[in-house]
């Protein structure tokens, strides 16, 4: 780990602001308006109107990244991206598919109920971990690997990506990494920059560490505590083919985002939708 974050240091020194839209910090402006975070580069941006019910204009297609980067063995990383993965692909497969993330733990206070009721479900989702509380709860870990679900990598401790130096952050990413790797075997392959807010730094040294970025679609803004029936009905009102979910099973209460999860994932899936899992874009290439 060392001498490949030495060699990756060498290679890569800029480190210009590419955050994604929409999603920001509490009371701060919008991460997109800020000089250099214009639309940019985008080769794998999805075509317009295709799927969009319930998706916003500028939702980012995962798509595969022929256009960017042809045939490559199984083993090779990621192309490093300029804006983060946001919603399913639109093809076939997808159209009542949507997936359910969960951040910012693991807590076994709130981790294992929500656990329990995808269990019941049979619904497989994505928890996007950080290093110091997967430190201390492999064991969580370990049921989530255990009963099919993602463990993606969220950061050490919950930084404002944009504000810590380059080693900071290798070191933020790397050490999580190592901790899911040790508890389950695998490194993460998916990467959620806290606060959403992302930079080019970010996208760099996830790829190097052979993860993709993934944002989200509908944010369920569930840590601002609003009570469950408000977390139920803003995701219920966000639901729609592709769309991927964010919640929280950690960092502070969540007691209302386990309620939450009793009532709008039945509701769900009686709509017709089918909780699903991302499929890596190297793997749909094959
Ligand atoms: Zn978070």
């Amino acid at each position: 780990m060392l001498l490949r974050t030495a060699v990756f240091l060498g290679v890569a020194a800029a480190a210009g602001l590419v955050t994604s839209g929409g999603e920001g910090l509490p009371g701060t402006p919008a991460p997109g308006s800020g000089p250099g975070a214009g639309p940019g580069p985008n080769p794998a941006a999805g075509a317009p109107g295709a799927l969009s019910r319930g998706l916003p204009e500028k939702a980012y297609r995962l798509r595969p990244m022929t256009a960017e980067a042809p045939a490559r063995p199984p083993a090779a990383k990621p192309a490093v991206r300029t804006r983060p993965i946001e919603a399913l692909p639109a093809e076939a497969g997808t159209a009542s598919a949507m997936v359910l993330t969960f951040d910012d733990g693991p807590d076994p206070r709130y981790t294992p109920g929500i656990l329990d009721v995808l269990a019941r479900y049979g619904v497989r989702a994505m928890f996007f971990v950080c290093g110091e509380m997967a430190d201390e709860n492999r064991d969580l870990l370990r049921r989530m690997a255990a009963e099919g679900h993602v463990i993606g990598n969220h950061t050490w401790t919950h930084p404002l990506i944009p504000k810590l130096s380059r080693p900071a952050l290798v070191s933020e990413i790397g050490r999580t990494s190592d901790v899911v790797r040790q508890a389950v075997g695998e490194a993460p392959v998916w990467f959620r920059a806290p606060y959403g807010a992302w930079n080019r730094a970010a996208f760099e040294i996830g790829a190097e560490l052979g993860m993709e970025p993934l944002a989200w679609t509908v944010d369920s803004l569930d840590w601002t505590e609003p009570g469950t029936t408000a977390i139920v009905s803003r995701i219920l009102k966000g639901a729609a083919p592709g769309v991927v979910v964010l919640s929280h099973d950690a960092g502070g209460d969540r007691s209302q985002s386990v309620r939450a999860i009793e009532s709008y994932l039945p509701q769900l899936l009686a709509r017709g939708y089918r909780m699903t899992l991302p499929v890596l874009p190297a793997a749909r290439m094959r």
